[in-house]
């Protein structure tokens, strides 16, 4: 299998730019699901502390046998933590569930521009102090749009190095990806298969039959041939496998648009504009 490309981050930090991502796996299911992954080759794991698995995914981490340097690891802040002591203690308690003493990236997990009289921002200089102190090697955020990013520029010091938003062929984000493009600001997408909505596409099934691929991994190589960082999720050991055998492989320029062409505005989660967490 060709590795993994890695992406570098705005301050010269590198990323896998694929990854497992475990929201929605049981806790009794995470450890098994990550070792499959680790085992499979991903050396990237994508979790938060809402989705209640950390203590797992830091388990099958230790259970590897690999070193700490070799895994690239994310968490998220919590919506209820957005206070600054608050994210202080909840940063100390993400890293004491995965038993690390650093994360390669930590996130706000959402702008909640309803909540907190719409101060994100003091929550962003929280999270500066973690990347000073070198307890968050890279710090970033997830569904910031364009104004919310604005105003982070505007009134703090450090530029956040990834952006992870919801992406797939029926929600292509390409403005908002413009936008983060043109700040170097990496761009991550969450729920790169749309959840699984995507894969019955007849567009995308027709491509996948010409490359003797799954329509998930020409999805997932749509992602990648873009530029984006992935995590795509699954319990099924098959799945986890086929998810990452990708890189045999390429899509033409005129595949890439076919795909790119299917957007629909279609969002799986919630407007970030809207979300109060
Ligand atoms: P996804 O797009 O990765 O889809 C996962 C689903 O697709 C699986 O449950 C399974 O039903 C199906 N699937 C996976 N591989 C398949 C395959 N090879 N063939 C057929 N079906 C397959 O959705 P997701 O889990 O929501 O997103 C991935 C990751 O993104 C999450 O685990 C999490 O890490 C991250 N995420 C972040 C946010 C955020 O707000 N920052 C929100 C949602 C998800």
């Amino acid at each position: 299998m060709t590795a993994i490309p890695d992406v570098t981050l705005n301050n010269g930090q590198q990323i896998p730019q694929l990854g497992f991502g475990v929201f929605l796996i049981e806790p009794q299911d995470t450890v098994a699901a990550v070792s499959t992954a680790l085992e499979a080759g991903y050396r990237h794991i994508d979790t938060a502390e809402m989705y209640g698995n950390e203590q797992e995914v830091g388990e099958a981490i230790r259970r590897s046998g690999l070193e700490r340097g070799e895994i690239y690891i994310t968490s998220k802040l919590n919506n209820d933590a957005h206070e600054p002591d608050d994210a202080r203690r909840a940063f100390d308690e993400s890293l004491k569930a995965l038993g690390l003493d650093y994360l390669d990236l930590f996130l706000i997990h959402w702008p909640l521009p309803t909540r907190y009289d719409g101060d994100f921002v003091s929550t962003w200089r929280t999270l500066e102090e973690f990347y000073r102190e070198g307890r968050a090697r890279s710090i970033g955020v997830s569904n910031f749009q364009p104004h919310y990013l604005r105003r982070l520029h505007g009134e703090s010091e450090i530029i956040p190095a990834v952006n992870q938003i919801e992406v797939n062929p029926y929600l292509t984000q390409d403005e908002l990806r413009g936008f983060c493009a043109e700040h170097q600001i990496a761009v991550e997408a969450w729920s790169p298969l749309g959840r699984g909505n995507v894969l019955e596409d007849p567009e995308i099934a027709t491509i996948a039959r010409r490359a003797a691929k799954t329509p998930a991994q020409v999805v997932l190589r749509w992602h990648i041939q873009r530029g984006d960082i992935v995590f795509p999720k699954s319990v099924t050991a098959s799945r986890i496998r086929e998810n990452i055998d990708i890189f045999d492989f390429g899509l033409s320029a005129n595949e890439v648009e076919a795909i790119t062409a299917l957007n629909r505005n279609e969002r799986t989660g919630p407007n970030p504009d809207k979300f109060a967490g």
